[in-house]
């Protein structure tokens, strides 16, 4: 019996799915799979909050599928490798997916679908992780907005209802559409095989967040220490643990900041199609080669919360243990490595994609190039926030500082590695010369 595959990526749910509604409707039985992709997976650490929270999700839809009268088939290895296989292992008439924005991830769906095409076997990706994707919002001169401003504007211009539409997965999955693994796959790998150990990190509940959070969030997001001021959601959208129509659509309903915040996701998704480049260098030429310090015994206390400057340290401390970090707190670090420290925005960048369990590539490499004045929108080179003003405007009775940092005001809380006017000239001065060299 001919089948279709539904290769799950960053959108491990079966509701509101637009590839999987689509492949629901394709004709053929549909297996739902889940590659483990080992060139992804050799570069993790062993302990990975990540990893962990994939591999729940992946159990998770198995069992939801088993409920509903197929299966779910996972595998372990290279992806060609793993897809030349199925081909020869299942009869499959075509392959379907959601696109995926990312350097790797779109040069690795072109090979597969070019290895689905020498095989005869359709390939199709849809659009799901965003409300506007690659060419769909650009300026009046047909080229890729670099103001957000105006993206933003034209963006809001652009949606109506039927973008936030759910797609009607959940309601076609069943057991008449769906196709069963062979017996030989009934069995899916563990952690312990996929070489990983379990490392959990406090993550909410896969829906919407509450109505009266979403409410209240231009007045309340800005300080860290309200565990309610911001949704909470980035791991969610990260791996489509919910659907980003849903969210977006009660953010438009409920709060236009919350929509323009979730916009900077389209746009930085965005951007980041059309100048892969940017996820290893400046996207402004004359930022390429700046005289960066990288001083390793600095660099460390940043990493680890000791540079004397509290929301900094308290930020890297939520991060270090927790796998998340406040907006505000994530502007202050970032913004510290990059100018007092003058370390390349690289380095932070790296750092937080080990570390963040929200690690969105584009996300990331947006708002770091943002903070280093580097990227394709990004704050003037010369901007350098001061952190003890962050710390009086957004916490300013410490209360996040004391939650994450439990000896700040005794003898043991290091003194500042850095003084803030002298590091902010320093870097204003190594930037000007670094760009006119
Ligand atoms: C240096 C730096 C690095 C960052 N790295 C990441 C990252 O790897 N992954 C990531 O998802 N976000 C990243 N952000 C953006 C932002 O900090 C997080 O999205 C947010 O803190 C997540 O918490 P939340 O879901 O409660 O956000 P909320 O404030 O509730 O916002 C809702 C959603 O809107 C989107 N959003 C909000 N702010 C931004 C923003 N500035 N840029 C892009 N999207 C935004 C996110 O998808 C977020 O989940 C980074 C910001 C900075 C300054």
């Amino acid at each position: 019996m001919k089948i279709t595959l539904f290769w799950h990526r960053r959108d491990l749910r079966f509701q509101d799915n637009a590839g999987l509604a689509a492949a629901l409707k394709s004709g053929h039985p549909v297996l739902p799979l889940f590659i483990y992709d080992q060139t992804i997976l050799e570069k993790l650490a062993k302990q990975d909050a990540r990893l962990t929270f994939i591999f729940d999700q992946v159990e998770r839809l198995a069992k939801e599928a088993h409920e509903a009268g197929g299966g779910l088939l996972a595998r372990y290895g290279k992806v060609p490798a793993v897809f030349k296989q199925l081909l020869k292992d299942y009869d499959v008439a075509a392959v379907y997916t959601n696109e995926d924005y990312e350097p790797y991830a779109t040069e690795r769906d072109t090979a597969i679908g070019e290895l689905c095409e020498k095989s005869g076997v359709e390939f199709k990706a849809f659009k799901d992780q965003v409300i506007f994707a690659k060419n769909e919002v650009l300026t009046k001169n047909g080229k890729p907005s670099r103001v957000f401003g105006a993206y933003s504007k034209a963006w809001q211009a652009k949606v109506k209802p039927e973008d936030f539409a759910p797609h009607p997965s959940q309601r076609l999955f069943k057991k008449e559409n769906l196709a069963l693994p062979h017996p030989a796959d009934a069995r899916r790998p563990t952690l312990k095989e996929l070489g990983f150990e379990r490392h959990e990190q406090p993550t909410p509940p896969a829906r919407l967040p509450d109505a009266d959070v979403v409410k209240h969030y231009d007045k309340t997001r800005d300080f860290p220490a309200d565990n309610r001021g911001t949704t909470h959601r980035s791991v969610h959208l990260r791996f489509g643990t919910i659907s980003i129509r849903q969210l977006m659509h009660q953010a438009q309903e409920l709060n236009v900041k919350l929509l323009n915040e979730m916009i900077w996701r389209d746009f930085f998704m965005m951007l980041l199609w059309h100048y892969p480049n940017t996820s290893y260098e400046a996207y402004d030429p004359k930022m390429r080669h700046l005289p960066y310090r990288n001083d390793p015994e600095q660099y460390r206390a940043w990493c680890e919360g000791r540079t004397g400057y509290p929301l900094v340290d308290a930020g890297m401390r939520q991060l270090n243990e927790n796998g998340y970090m406040h907006n505000r707190a994530r502007i202050a670090a970032a913004g510290f490595l990059v100018k007092q420290l003058f370390m390349d925005w690289t380095l932070g960048e790296h750092y937080f994609s080990e570390k963040l369990i929200d690690y969105d590539m584009s996300n990331n490499i947006g708002n770091w190039q943002w903070m280093a004045g580097t990227g394709v929108v990004a704050a003037p080179w010369f901007r350098v926030y001061s952190p003890d003003s962050q710390q009086k405007q957004y916490d300013p009775e410490y209360k996040y500082v004391k939650q994450w940092v439990p000896e700040f005001g005794t003898a043991k809380y290091p003194a500042p590695i850095v003084d803030h006017k002298f590091g902010r000239e320093r870097a204003i001065d190594l930037i000007r010369k670094g760009r006119n060299a």
